[in-house]
């Protein structure tokens, strides 16, 4: 442990309540979040608005996107209300990644082993000094093999559907229906588990945690009973 702080890697499938419970997490530890699943959003959404990839995820020019990726800016700040934003190319693109048609199209760019290098080598840069809580798909096996406590979420389908489609709702999303939407997780995760670099998988020592009929504040007991008695440390809500 450096300066008593410690990494914690948070994977699963899609919608599975993990950004909720990381960043609770890392605000009651005094943490920082890291939202590796922002930067594939990002990614996806500078290559389709560029013309690299169709609106299916079908690739139109996957060497063009090589060659430019590197000079893509991709960063997360912290706004004046305290929340954390994904900038790319020094403009807030928080909102424009959290689309369904975002969603579509993201698990096809995530699949490619130049893209993920590249999110790699930022991801990694977040974890130097620990302290930090970050939830993906490959965190505990690829990004952070050294976590000190790992945890993969699952819930079961109709709970997941039914989160992401009042998330959707939320924003005043009107088109997709719960149906498309379980539809949409379904594909995500198949690609996701399936692809062959680092693909959405346990790691053998990580904690599952099934919230399906949990509350945040069960989460929160359940991480501190932990936490506690291994770290020393609690999360304060
Ligand atoms: O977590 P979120 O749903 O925003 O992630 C979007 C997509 O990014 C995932 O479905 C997956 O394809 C990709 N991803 C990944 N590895 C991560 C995080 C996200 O491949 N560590």
């Amino acid at each position: 442990m450096a300066n008593g702080k410690i990494l914690i890697a948070i994977d699963g499938y899609s919608s599975t309540g993990k950004s909720t419970f990381a960043k609770l997490v890392a605000k009651g530890l005094g943490y920082i979040y890291g939202d590796s699943g922002a930067l594939y959003r990002a990614i996806a959404y500078f290559a389709y608005n560029n013309g690299f990839i169709d609106g299916k995820g079908n690739f139109i020019s996957k060497s063009d996107l090589q060659m430019v990726l590197p000079k893509v800016r991709l960063c997360f700040k912290t706004l004046s209300d305290g929340s954390s934003a994904t900038f790319l190319n020094g403009e807030n693109i928080e909102k424009n990644i959290r689309t369904s048609a975002v969603s579509a199209i993201v698990s096809q760019i995530a699949e490619v082993p130049f893209v993920r290098e590249h999110v790699n080598i930022l991801l990694k840069s977040m974890g130097l000094d620990k302290g930090l809580v970050m939830d993906g798909r490959d965190i505990g096996t690829a990004v952070f093999p050294e976590a000190e406590l790992k945890i993969f979420m699952v819930a079961n389908d109709h709970v997941r559907a039914q989160r992401r489609f009042d998330e959707l709702k939320l924003k005043g999303n009107t088109t997709d229906t719960l149906e498309s939407v379980l539809e949409s997780l379904k594909k995500r995760d198949y690609i996701d588990s399936h692809r062959e670099m680092d693909p959405l998988t346990r790691a053998k020592d990580a904690i599952e945690l099934d919230n399906s009929s949990m509350t945040l504040k069960d989460e929160i007991e359940w991480i501190n009973a932990i936490l506690k008695p291994n770290f020393g440390l609690e999360v304060i809500i």
